[in-house]
């Protein structure tokens, strides 16, 4: 077995959890730093073999799980947000040395996945059937919600623990287990959730946690019988595939995919709070998430003042290894996850700019902090004369390039910001807030932040149209993804 590894004091193991220990196995990876290119751990990851097993033991699991009451199921969802609230800076300090991101936001992504173990603990215990009438006088119909059975949990690298727990918290809450397939690049901390989730009264089994190669896991999931609902938060491409494979065994389907989201500035906007906004929220996870404002609509006439406020705000920011931020000294982003990243989001600028795109401004790093030539940054950089044509606009950058649009008329850029195949989120800044309702509800997306750049919470649904996805995730209705419903005629007496 390999040997325990410490943290910045939390002990797990680099390998698959699997029926409540960690198992090696003979194919490792190197997980490395994106900030620094420092090595942090040689992961073991999951063969065949081991996802079988893992499978195998979600299946055995799950019939004592369920026949758990609901109140106790709650009860220990609420546990682990306990825990994970309680070693928070811990955990924050692993995932920002994995993922890149500045440490603040690493809590904040801590504090969010704690959010939605506590809202399904709750929650859980508000599952119920109902009676409905039967045409015949001496019956009824019993209607009942159960949980669907083994679930396929696998998650991306931007918010890799957030994006696990959204799904696990809400299947749990459910009745189901499953396996939990982290991102190649980040399995440390899904892995470090290991011992949490047995301390807080998880029964073994009913969370395996497999790092392992994508397309390997997610075919072994597809086949084995017993997996009744592989729920992936990715790439539409990976999106694609999974839901062509599941279609052999009809499994349920829930996709998170990418987005392509329009922020719109309106022309009575309050131009510094928009920007202000602006900036944090395509510095949030360095540009690296799929509700990220990926396509900026600003009025014509107000280019050079929204230019103008957004440059300044960038020259302010600091761009650095996440780890060198502390209470006193805020870091705004970090490295990208890798350094293909940076060479994916480079072309996308070059070949914008080769159709008319121009540089407005890019960021330059600071002597003494952590620089291009060290890890995968990718400098701030701001794009204007950008056009609906051109491929930037039609995907995700994943990175913070800031993609300047002018548009004329309101009724012009509410069409353009849908004339794209993704729909998962927009926002809308104005001040006369009957306007921005309008606009919002003209918007073909999941989700509208109006004056709001964060708006995702445990308490409500998730999910995109179009290319971005099917289902939900938060709220009453992410437990429906993980439920399925029989009903049974009874005779009344
Ligand atoms: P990805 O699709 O390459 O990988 C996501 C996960 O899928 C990883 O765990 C990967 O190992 C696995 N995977 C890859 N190929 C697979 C296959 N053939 N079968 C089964 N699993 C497979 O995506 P990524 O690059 O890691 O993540 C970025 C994407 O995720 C972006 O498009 C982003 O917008 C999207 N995303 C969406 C949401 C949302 O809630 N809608 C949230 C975060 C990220």
């Amino acid at each position: 077995m390999s040997a325990q590894r410490k943290f910045d004091g939390i002990w797990f193991e680099p390998a698959p959890w699997v029926n409540g220990r960690y198992v090696r196995s003979d194919a490792t990876r190197c997980i490395v730093n994106p900030a620094t290119g420092a090595k942090l751990a040689e992961v073991h990851f999951a063969n065949p073999q081991i996802a079988t097993e893992a499978i195998d033991g979600a299946v055995v699991a799950q019939r004592s799980w369920k026949e758990l009451s609901a109140f106790e199921r709650g009860n220990i969802l609420k546990t682990i947000a306990a825990e994970l609230i309680e070693q928070k800076d811990k955990l924050a300090t692993l995932l920002t040395a994995e993922q890149g991101k500045p440490y603040w936001q690493s809590v904040g992504e801590i504090d969010y996945a704690a959010s939605f173990f506590q809202w399904y603990g709750e929650e859980a215990r508000r599952i119920s059937g109902r009676i409905a009438s039967h045409p015949q006088r001496d019956r009824e119909f019993v209607i009942e919600h159960l949980p669907i059975g083994v679930v396929g949990w696998i998650t991306p690298w931007n918010f890799p623990l957030a994006q696990g727990a959204k799904k696990i918290a809400a299947a749990l809450a459910a009745g189901c287990t499953g396996v939990w397939k982290p991102a190649e690049s980040t399995p440390l901390i899904a892995l470090a959730m290991a011992p949490l989730f047995r301390s807080a009264g998880v029964p073994d089994g009913v969370v395996q946690i497999i790092p392992g190669e994508g397309p390997q896991i997610g075919s072994i999931m597809i086949d084995h019988p017993e997996v009744r609902c592989i729920s992936l938060t990715g790439s539409k491409a990976t999106g694609s595939k999974l839901m062509a494979g599941a279609a052999s065994q009809i499994k349920r389907v829930s996709l998170e995919l990418g987005g392509n989201a329009p922020f719109i500035v309106l022309p009575d906007a309050d131009l510094d709070f928009a920007v202000d906004q602006l900036v944090q929220l395509k510095l949030f996870v360095t540009g690296q998430v799929c509700v990220t404002a990926n396509r900026i609509f600003i009025p014509e006439d107000l280019h050079e003042q929204v230019l103008e406020r957004l440059i300044g705000k960038l020259e302010s920011s600091k761009v650095e290894d996440g780890l060198n931020d502390s209470g006193l000294y805020r870091v705004d982003a970090g490295p990208l996850i890798h350094s293909q990243a940076c060479i994916g989001v480079d072309a996308l600028v070059e070949e914008a700019c080769d159709s008319g795109a121009k540089i407005a401004y890019r960021y330059v790093f600071g002597k003494g902090v952590r620089s291009k030539s060290e890890g995968s940054f990718y400098a701030p950089t701001v794009l204007s004369h950008v056009v609906d044509d051109m491929r930037i606009s039609k995907g995700e950058i994943f990175g913070p390039v800031f993609a300047i649009h002018t548009y004329r008329t309101v009724d012009e850029v509410i069409q353009r910001a849908n004339g794209v195949s993704q729909g998962l989120a927009g926002y809308v800044y104005g001040t006369d807030l009957s306007v921005c309702r309008r606009v919002a509800r003209r918007l073909d997306v999941g989700i509208v932040g109006v004056n709001e750049w964060r708006p995702l919470k445990a308490e409500i649904p998730f999910g995109g149209i179009k290319e971005s996805g099917i289902g939900s995730e938060g709220g009453t209705e992410g437990l429906s993804e993980y439920m399925r419903v029989r009903v049974i005629s009874f005779p009344t007496d």
